[in-house]
């Protein structure tokens, strides 16, 4: 068997792996992605079906925008855009009312007042959410690094940071409820819904838990540009894999790590189609993932983060349907999030995202025809050790549950589909060879979060991690983010 080789080998071919692999091989290292799946793209990946192609999980691109984490990566490795488009708007449907989220701030301020409050109180609460969102997402642009693990680390942020945003830190122990509790407006139901919406969506945390700075990132991300490229995630990955490997980056598909052992300058990762020797390794399955397969490189030094982890595990249930234009025609936008009841639990169908594949869009969809992905949080445990027939019936009721979201909508949805499937965790599970199927990111809560996120770099020379169990945190921008701060480490 032939012996390959790489500077440095990039474990799981996610965004995070995708990223971070093509940094490398742009700054003029060798490297190859090993993903153990038939195709790129992890929890942000695609499947086809009967002509359509589905986004597995993220629908949304965050951030691909000129100048931002997704748009300085593509212009750092010089990769063209692929066609995104970036939506101008999407729909929060509460029970007794539709707020809008625009991109453009003077739309986004007057709709506020209009369908959230306009008291005293309220823009108060808009003002310093404003203020806190530009300078964070200024921030997110910048150099910047978490957890601090060194003088070195404390000269990089102070640099990235400056003057201008230190009275920052001062937050760094309030959750989104304090901040809302501090400007009076936590009671406010409607307003408490679509910030516990937007929260539980990005940070996966509820008002009580997620730490004000993650909070603010995620509710805002509508204002820094959501995109959707032509294709949707087949779209997007298509363009990006067929870039990288023009640069003579490598992806190895198909290709399952069993194991890495060795250090720095001579790591050997192994799977059935033989070993890769890399004189550098880069990890972006989930940390646990990461724990077992090189057992011998990391010793106990990811446990504790293990049990961490544990402890924030959660998933996703999605309903993939492939339907008639006939069935969501009629409406401006594409995206929609939408509450069922304002006094259940967010989760299980309460708080879902529907995205619908573009008019027109016919790499997604047939002619006259839509990809419609219908996603909602859920716990992990429910969906452990089910036999056969629990499953299925579980798994049927959370059909009905999204079903009946997306027909608060598009009341047609699903009446004549070409495609109706439903992933739970378990098929996350057996797709991503995430533990549990905890996919879509773990909680984010004051423990894990930040200060208190796992570092790209653990002490291991050569070895480093990647990925959405990795600071900062879930979802696209937060990996690629990642990605910066893991090759960063490769270089030095
Ligand atoms: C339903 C859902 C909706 C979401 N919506 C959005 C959204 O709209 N916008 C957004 O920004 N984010 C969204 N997210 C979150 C986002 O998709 C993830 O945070 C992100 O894609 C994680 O990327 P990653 O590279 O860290 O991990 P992964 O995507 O899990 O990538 C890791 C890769 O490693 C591979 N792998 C695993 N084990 C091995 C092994 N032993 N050997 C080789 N390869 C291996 C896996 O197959 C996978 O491809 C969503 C997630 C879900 C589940």
């Amino acid at each position: 068997m032939e012996t390959e080789s790489a500077d440095v080998a990039v474990i799981g071919g996610g965004v995070a792996g995708m990223s971070t692999a093509a940094r490398l091989q742009a700054d003029g290292y060798s490297t190859v992605v090993l993903e153990q799946h038939h195709n790129v793209g992890g929890c942000a990946g695609y499947y086809e079906r009967a002509g359509f192609r589905f986004d597995v999980g993220a629908t949304t691109l965050v951030d691909f925008v000129p100048g931002g984490v997704g748009g300085q990566l593509l212009s750092a490795v010089g990769f063209e855009p692929p066609a995104i488009a970036i939506q101008d708007a999407y729909d929060v449907c509460l029970p007794d009312r539709t707020v809008t989220l625009y991109r453009d701030h003077t739309d986004w301020d007057a709709e506020r007042r209009a369908k959230l409050g306009d008291d005293k109180q309220h823009l108060a609460f808009y003002d310093f959410i404003d203020d806190l969102s530009t300078r964070l997402w200024r921030l997110t642009r910048k150099d910047i690094k978490m957890p601090i693990q060194g003088v070195g680390d404390i000269v990089r942020n102070a640099r990235a940071v400056g003057l201008r945003d230190l009275p920052l830190a001062r937050y760094l122990r309030w959750t989104m409820a304090d901040a809302m509790r501090a400007h009076d407006v936590y009671d406010d139901r409607a307003l408490r819904a679509v910030v516990s919406m937007l929260v539980e969506d990005t940070v996966h945390a509820s008002l009580n838990e997620a730490p004000l700075l993650n909070a603010v990132l995620g509710m805002t991300i509508h204002r820094t540009g959501l995109g959707r490229a032509t294709g949707g995630m087949y779209g997007f990955w298509d363009s990006f894999v067929d870039q990288y490997t023009d640069i003579s980056g490598r992806v190895e598909t198909g290709r399952t790590v069993t194991g890495v052992t060795g250090s720095h300058g001579e790591f050997r990762v192994n799977s059935a189609a033989g070993p890769v020797h890399a004189e550098q390794v880069v990890s972006t399955v989930p940390v646990p993932v990461t724990r077992d397969l090189a057992s011998t490189v990391v010793g106990d030094r990811l446990d504790d983060y293990c049990s961490m982890l544990r402890a924030h595990e959660g998933s996703a249930l999605v309903l993939f349907l492939g339907v008639p234009d006939t069935e969501v025609e009629g409406h401006e936008r594409t995206h929609h999030q939408i509450l069922q009841a304002y006094d259940e639990p967010l989760g299980n169908g309460n708080n879902m995202f529907v995205s619908v594949s573009a008019p027109g869009d016919d790499v997604s969809a047939p002619a006259g025809h839509r990809a419609v992905m219908l996603s909602t949080h859920c716990a992990v445990e429910p969906w452990q050790d089910l036999d056969r027939a629990a499953y299925e019936e579980q798994k049927g009721a959370a059909r009905e549950q999204l079903l009946a979201g997306g027909r608060t909508v598009y009341p047609e949805l699903g009446t004549d589909p070409v495609v109706s499937e439903v992933a739970t965790p378990v098929t996350y599970e057996q797709f991503t060879n995430r533990p549990r199927g905890a996919v879509g990111g773990y909680k984010q809560t004051p423990a894990n979060a930040n200060q208190g996120a796992v570092p790209q770099d653990v002490g291991i020379e050569g070895f480093y991690l990647a990925g959405d169990t990795t600071w900062p945190g879930l979802g696209t921008v937060a990996c690629v983010k990642g990605s910066k701060v893991a090759a960063d480490h490769v270089r030095s």
